[in-house]
C-alpha cells in the first residue's frame, strides 16, 4: 500500500513546507511541518478553515512533548502509558516552539500520539512534529479513505493512501484541570476509561475551554444534504426518496435505500462506518436527505450522538 520511498518523498514534502495527506487510525490528516508557521497556514487555506479552530499536534516519540509543551504534569506520562499510540488527544500548556498559527493565539497546544503504522513513519522520516486536522474542507464530513480526501481537498501535494481508518471518528480530547480531567471533545475513549487512569474533575469546561475547542460548535461533520434522527424531529418529509441509516434496527417506513451502520448494533462498527455512509449517502443523486437511527448516549455512543447531532444541527 504505502511503501518506505513513498514515506521518503511524502517526508521531504513536510521538511520543504508543503501538504502531505495521510492516514491515522481515527480519520485521514492533513499534515504540514508543526515548527513552521507559513507551512501550517497552507493548511488553513487548503481547507478553509477559520483561524479561530486550533489544530492538533501529532507525535511519534515521548520526547516531542518536552519539545511542544511547558508542562511537567506526572498525569501525562500516565495517559501516554495506557492511551498512546491512540485516539486520545492531550491539552497542555504550550512552549515557545509552538507558532501561534498552530494553537489559534491559545496559550495550550493539542498533542497526541496517532496508532497507525504510516502516520508514524511520517512523522518519523520527517523529523518535526506534523500539525494535522481531519483532511477535509471546514464544516464537512471527515475523510475515512483517500479518495475523500481527494474529493474534498485539491491543494494537497501528496496523499498518502493506507486504506479505510480503523476507528473511524475523530481522537477524544481532554484538558486537565488541577483536580482532573475535562472531556472537550467526545470520542471513542470514553471518560470512564480515562478514569481509571486519573481522576476526573467536578468542574465542567469553562466558557473559554468552550470556545477554545470548536468541537463545541453546533453545526459541524455535516453532509450536503439534510440528515434528520429518527424519532427527535416530529415531521419528518415523505421518507420514499430519503435513506435510512440503521444502527441495527430495521427501517420503520419505506426508504429508496437503507444502509447499515451494523447489523448486530457493535457501537465500535457504527463509528468505524459513520462518516464512510455519510459520504455514500451524500454522493448518491437519488437520495434527497439522510434519516439516521440514534444510538444510546453513554460510552462511546456520546461520540456517535455528538457527531450525528452536529450533521443534522441545522435542519432542526
Ligand atoms: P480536527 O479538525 O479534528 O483536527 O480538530 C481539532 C480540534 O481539537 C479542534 O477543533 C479543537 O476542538 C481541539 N483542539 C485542538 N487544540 C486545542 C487547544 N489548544 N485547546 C482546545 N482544543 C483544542
Ligand atoms: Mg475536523
Amino acid at each position: 500500500m504505502v511503501s518506505p520511498q513513498e514515506i521518503e518523498q511524502a517526508a521531504g514534502i513536510i521538511r520543504r513546507g508543503g501538504l502531505v495527506a495521510f492516514p491515522t487510525e481515527t480519520v485521514y490528516g492533513l499534515g504540514a511541518n508543526a515548527l513552521d508557521p507559513i507551512a501550517v497556514a497552507k493548511i488553513f487555506a487548503c481547507k478553509e478553515r477559520p483561524s479561530f479552530d486550533p489544530l492538533i499536534v501529532h507525535i511519534a516519540s515521548l520526547d516531542q512533548v518536552a519539545q511542544l509543551t511547558l508542562s511537567t504534569d506526572e498525569r501525562v506520562a500516565r495517559l501516554a502509558r495506557v492511551f498512546w499510540p491512540g485516539p486520545l488527544t492531550i491539552v497542555l500548556p504550550k512552549s515557545e516552539h509552538v507558532p501561534d498559527i498552530v494553537t489559534s493565539g491559545l496559550d495550550t497546544v493539542g498533542i497526541r500520539m496517532p496508532d497507525h503504522p504510516v502516520a508514524l513513519a511520517l512523522i518519523s522520516a520527517s523529523g518535526c512534529p506534523i500539525a494535522a486536522p481531519s483532511a477535509n474542507k471546514f464544516g464537512k464530513l471527515s475523510p475515512t479513505k483517500a479518495e475523500h480526501v481527494r474529493k474534498q481537498l485539491h491543494l494537497v501535494d501528496h496523499v498518502l493512501d493506507g486504506g479505510p481508518t480503523r476507528v473511524g471518528i475523530e481522537s477524544t480530547v481532554i484538558t486537565l484541570h488541577d483536580d482532573g480531567f475535562v472531556v472537550l471533545r467526545q470520542g471513542i475513549i470514553t471518560a470512564e476509561e480515562l478514569e481509571k487512569v486519573v481522576p476526573r474533575s467536578t468542574s465542567d469546561s469553562t466558557r473559554e475551554e468552550q470556545i477554545a475547542s470548536p468541537g463545541h460548535i453546533q453545526s459541524h461533520y455535516s453532509p450536503n444534504k439534510p440528515l434528520y434522527i429518527w424519532r427527535e424531529y416530529a415531521d419528518i418529509p415523505d421518507t420514499r426518496n430519503a435513506a435510512f441509516l440503521s444502527a441495527g434496527s430495521p427501517a420503520p417506513a419505506a426508504f429508496k435505500r437503507v444502509e447499515y451502520l451494523s447489523e448486530s448494533g457493535n457501537l465500535y462498527e457504527i463509528a468505524a462506518n459513520l462518516f464512510q455512509k455519510m459520504h455514500a449517502l451524500e454522493e448518491d443523486e437519488h437520495i434527497e436527505f439522510i434519516v439516521a437511527e440514534p444510538v444510546k448516549e453513554a460510552g462511546i455512543g456520546l461520540a456517535i450522538m455528538d457527531r450525528l447531532r452536529k450533521a443534522a444541527f441545522q435542519y432542526r
